[in-house]
């Protein structure tokens, strides 16, 4: 299950929390206003996106290539 951050906009309180999907927002357990998400910093892909077009053996499209 996935772990959010959730930051509360008032006050700054961070909260680390494993959220599911239909769980609302969590309060604040200082001052109890609704926490935002924060969203995930983005994640390094392998992907082939980064591959300048000849064969490398770092990501998928060109690893199943050859
Ligand atoms: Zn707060």
């Amino acid at each position: 299950m996935p772990l959010y951050r959730y930051v509360c906009p008032k006050c700054g309180e961070e909260q680390i929390l494993l959220m599911r999907m239909n769980d609302k927002a969590p309060q604040c357990p200082k001052c109890g206003d609704e926490m935002e998400k924060q969203i995930p910093r983005v994640q390094l892909k392998n992907a082939g996106s980064s591959c300048s077009g000849s064969s490398c053996s770092s990501c998928s499209s060109c690893t199943s290539r050859s």
